[in-house]
C-alpha cells in the first residue's frame, strides 16, 4: 500500500493544502509529522476514518511547530506510539520553551494560528541514533533545520524540508528552497547529496504531496539552490536599498521552479510571499556573513 498523504487544514486562508502528514501502513504502522497542535483533532479524525487503530511509530523529520507542535496531543490519542527524532532535538520536545520563543520570532502571528508546544513525555521519544527498525534508514539532513532528519522505509523516502517545498498550482509544480535564518548552503547541499547517493525512490513531501522519483527531484533542488545563490548574490552586490523585496520580485520572475506561482490563488501567494521572504532573509544572511568574514562564517 502506497502512503497516504493526510492534509492538515490550518484555520487560516492559504493552507488549506500546505501541510501535511503521511500515513504509511507497512510492517510496521507510522505516521510522518504531526503538524501543529491546532489541528491535531484533523489528523486524529482521519486516521480513525481510515481505520487506523494504532501507530508504532511517529517519524518526526524536525521539530518546527508546523511538523511536531501536536506531537504531546498526538500521543493522547496514540498512546502506544514511539517516536523517532533527532538525538539533539529531544530536550527541545521535552521542555519546549527555547524551541516556543524561536518560533513567536520567526514565525509571528502565525505562532498563534498553529497553538500551543506543549511538552513530551521523555519516554515516548526514540533518538534516531538509537532506532533499529527493520527496513527504517534514517539520512541526517541538516540544512532546512540542524535537527533534521530524512527516513527511507520500505523503499519510501519520506524528505520532510530537506528538498524545500514541492506544491502543485494550475497542474504544474512548484518547487521553492526552505531556507529560513539561519541557513548554511554547506550543509544543506550535502544533505542533498546523501540522499542522491542513496537507491531512487518515490518521494514524500512535508508540504506537499508525493512528486515522482527521487534523484530527479533532489537535483532539482540542488540546482535551484545554486540559482538562488547566484541572483541573491548579484542583488546584494547592487547595494539596493531594500534588498531581499528585489531578490523576490527577481526570483519570482527568473526561477523557472516557480512559475507556478502565477497560477496560485491569491491567498496562496500571501502564503508563499511570506515564507519566499523568510527563505530569502535566510539565503542572504548567509552570504552577507560569508562575504564579512569568509573563514568565520560558521558559528
Ligand atoms: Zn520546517
Amino acid at each position: 500500500m502506497d502512503p497516504i498523504l493526510i492534509p492538515i487544514k490550518q484555520d487560516k486562508p492559504g493552507f488549506d493544502r500546505f501541510i501535511g502528514s503521511w500515513l504509511y501502513q507497512g510492517r510496521h504502522p507510522i505516521v510522518v509529522d504531526v503538524g501543529p497542535s491546532r489541528s491535531i483533532n484533523i489528523l486524529v479524525r482521519r486516521l480513525s476514518e481510515l481505520d487506523v487503530k494504532r501507530v508504532d511509530f511517529v517519524l518526526l523529520t524536525h521539530i518546527h511547530i508546523d511538523h511536531a507542535g501536536g506531537l504531546a496531543e498526538f500521543l493522547k490519542a496514540f498512546p502506544m506510539a514511539r517516536v523517532i527524532c533527532h538525538a539533539k532535538a529531544i530536550r527541545h520536545l521535552v521542555d519546549p520553551a527555547k524551541l516556543r520563543l524561536g518560533t513567536q520570532k520567526s514565525l509571528g502571528e502565525l505562532a498563534f494560528t498553529y497553538g500551543p508546544i506543549s511538552p513530551v513525555n521523555k519516554e515516548t521519544l526514540i533518538p534516531h541514533t538509537e532506532a533499529h527498525i527493520p527496513d527504517l534508514e534514517i539520512v541526517e539532513t541538516p540544512g532546512h533545520a540542524p535537527h533534521h532528519l530524512s527516513y527511507f522505509y520500505e523503499g519510501n523516502l519520506f524528505v520532510g524540508e530537506a528538498a524545500g517545498v514541492y506544491l502543485t498550482a494550475g497542474g504544474l509544480e512548484y518547487l521553492r528552497p526552505a531556507t529560513p535564518p539561519t541557513f548554511f548552503l554547506k550543509e544543506f547541499v550535502e544533505s542533498l547529496e546523501r540522499l542522491l547517493i542513496q537507491e531512487n525512490s518515490p518521494i514524500f513531501y512535508g508540504h506537499f504531496g508525493k512528486a515522482g522519483m527521487s534523484r530527479p527531484m533532489l537535483k532539482r533542488a540542488k540546482d535551484q539552490l545554486f540559482f538562488w545563490e547566484k541572483i541573491i548574490s548579484e542583488e546584494l552586490s547592487t547595494g539596493h536599498e531594500n534588498p531581499v523585496e528585489q531578490c523576490m520580485k527577481r526570483l519570482l520572475r527568473e526561477d523557472f521552479e516557480m512559475k507556478a506561482f502565477e497560477m496560485m490563488t491569491p491567498e496562496d501567494q500571501a502564503r508563499e510571499r511570506f515564507f519566499l521572504k523568510n527563505s530569502v532573509k535566510g539565503y542572504a544572511g548567509y552570504l552577507q556573513a560569508l562575504s564579512s568574514d569568509p573563514l568565520e562564517h560558521r558559528p
